[in-house]
């Protein structure tokens, strides 16, 4: 079959460069491995009232959890309240509403069909039917690669390798919160440990930077939870554990030829925070727009999304990722932790001097 524009991956990169393409009257498919969009949730969930500028929330009410007032950061003995507002999303259902709201605007979407193979050559993406056990091919003018981190198509945009890797699990929240916790441990090394609440339960995880630390996530996070626990905070129930990568290099390539990259893909996750949703659905509409603008010129505009995406991040990120690799070797003690954390997190004045 034919397109104008494919798209891999219908995370919030991927949905949002559809909803794009769709608004432009551009005819796109958007292609998932996943059977069901946002299943398995992989994400501490929380994104920051910026989001309204991009997504209108309103209309996707029961995507949001519950509302946050306040980020604490517990390091060194001390905790920091800051003001970040902003939202827990119930992820499946956000990721599922994107991905129907690009469908309602028109755009094919096939779930359950992984793309294995990239024929730069015929300009097409042969793809697997996981649940028929069909393979077909789908041609197309531009395509846009939203497959999240580390997927099989990273040799296509340069790639760094540095990734947090993150394990969570959902337990009970014996106490309400309207804040988002961010614990710096020195058992927790280069990352931190989180919790997030969801009305009466809570996201509780740690992620730390592979391979320059080496601790065994499932020990670490069980210490982490341990911690909160005695302080009250959390129940023994273990109600569902997730697991996921986040890349931390800074940005990957952003275009090649007619490809372009969106997302976790293009590496637009903080390398500090790891925070991704939202720049998942910046860089996803403008993969969108730029492709849309292309198709309907027949002139490859790809180049300003280039230009868009590294003028809104890349000096941000650089700064970021300087501030990872300088001072997380400095806080492997308590003393190291209260030290540089003002200097490391971006909710510190301290950051930006
Ligand atoms: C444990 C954890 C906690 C996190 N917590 C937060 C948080 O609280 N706040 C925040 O802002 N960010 C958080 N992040 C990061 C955030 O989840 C990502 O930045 C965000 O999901 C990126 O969206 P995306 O659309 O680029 O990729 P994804 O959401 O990963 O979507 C990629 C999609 O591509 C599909 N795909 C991949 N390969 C193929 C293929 N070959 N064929 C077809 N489909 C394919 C996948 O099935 C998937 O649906 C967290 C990440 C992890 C791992």
């Amino acid at each position: 079959m034919k397109t104008k524009v494919a798209i891999i991956g219908s995370g919030p990169a991927g949905s949002s460069a559809a909803i794009a393409l769709s608004k432009k009257g551009i005819p796109n498919i958007l292609i998932d491995k996943r059977r069901t969009i946002g299943l398995p949730v992989q994400c501490a969930e929380f994104v920051s009232s910026g989001i309204s500028s991009y997504v209108d929330m309103n209309s996707l009410l029961s995507a949001v959890n519950q509302k946050i007032q306040y980020i604490y950061i517990n390091a060194g003995n001390k905790t920091y309240k800051h003001a970040g507002s902003g939202y827990i999303l119930n992820r499946d259902i956000f990721d599922l509403n994107l991905s129907e709201k690009a469908v309602q605007l028109g755009s094919k979407l096939f779930a359950g069909s992984r793309v294995y193979k990239i024929d730069r050559q015929k300009n097409c993406i042969e793809v697997l039917d996981v649940l028929e056990k069909i393979v077909y091919e789908i041609y197309y003018d531009y395509l846009i690669i939203a497959a999240g981190p580390n997927n099989i198509f990273k040799s296509y945009n340069s790639h760094g390798e540095s990734y947090i890797y993150a394990l969570q699990i959902k337990t009970e929240l014996l106490r309400k919160l309207d804040s988002v916790f961010c614990y710096f441990r020195n058992y927790i090394p280069y990352g931190y440990g989180w919790i997030f609440p969801k009305v009466n339960y809570a996201n509780v995880g740690i992620g730390v930077e592979k391979p320059v630390s080496d601790v065994n996530l499932s020990a670490c996070l069980k210490k982490f939870a341990d911690e909160l626990k005695s302080e009250g905070l959390i129940g023994s129930e273990v109600i569902e554990k997730t697991s996921g990568l986040v890349p931390v290099s800074g940005l990957n390539d952003l275009i090649s030829g007619n490809i372009v990259f969106c997302g976790d893909a293009a590496g637009l996750t903080h390398p500090v925070t790891g925070a991704g949703i939202l720049n998942a659905i910046i860089s996803g509409s403008l993969a969108g727009d730029y492709a849309a603008d292309s198709v309907k010129a027949s002139k490859n505009f790809l180049n300003d999304y280039k230009e868009e995406i590294e003028s809104i991040f890349k000096k941000s990120f650089l700064t970021a990722c300087e501030k990872r690799y300088r001072l997380y070797p400095l806080m492997n003690d308590e003393y190291g932790i209260s030290k540089n954390i003002k200097l490391l997190w971006p909710s510190f004045e301290e950051y930006y001097v």
